[in-house]
């Protein structure tokens, strides 16, 4: 039996299988996971199902499921979004964001460049960050 092409695209290990364009990326993602990732929105705070997520796990990309953030790190910010004091910083680039009148600093995933939230100074942890992440562009996978 032979592997067609086809076959191949569907694991997510291919990176054939990464959307390229906007509209595949749209085809790909549910309107609000689109809004937040590929347009830079933001979900309502004290939305997100993983906001109150306390189980043990690994915290993907909801667009290419590459590790971005482990439970260990979660904490509760109040901030009404999912917060972490540390990240992968393999898989996660931080970058400057003026948008909105604001200087900030945008939190992207390496892999497929999608939008994940913000990073701040005032976080509880050795280095002080605190990673303030919208929920919709999360997936948790449970240890
Ligand atoms: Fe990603």
């Amino acid at each position: 039996m032979t592997n067609k092409p086809s076959d191949f695209a569907k694991t997510s290990s291919n990176a054939d299988a990464m959307p390229k364009t906007d509209s595949q990326w749209q085809e790909k993602l549910t309107p609000e996971k689109y809004r937040v990732m590929r347009q830079k929105g933001t979900e309502l705070p004290f939305t997100g199902k993983l906001l109150n997520n306390k189980e043990s796990g690994k915290y993907i990309c909801a667009g290419c499921g590459t590790v971005l953030f482990s439970s260990e790190a979660k904490f509760d910010s109040g901030s009404g979004w999912p917060s972490f004091y540390a990240a992968n910083k393999d898989t996660i680039l931080a970058k400057p964001d003026t948008s909105h009148g604001m200087t900030r600093v945008e939190v992207v995933c390496r892999k497929c460049g999608g939008h994940l939230g913000h990073v701040f100074d005032d976080g509880p942890g050795p280095d002080g960050k605190r990673y303030c992440i919208n929920s919709v562009c999360l997936e948790f996978k449970k240890k």
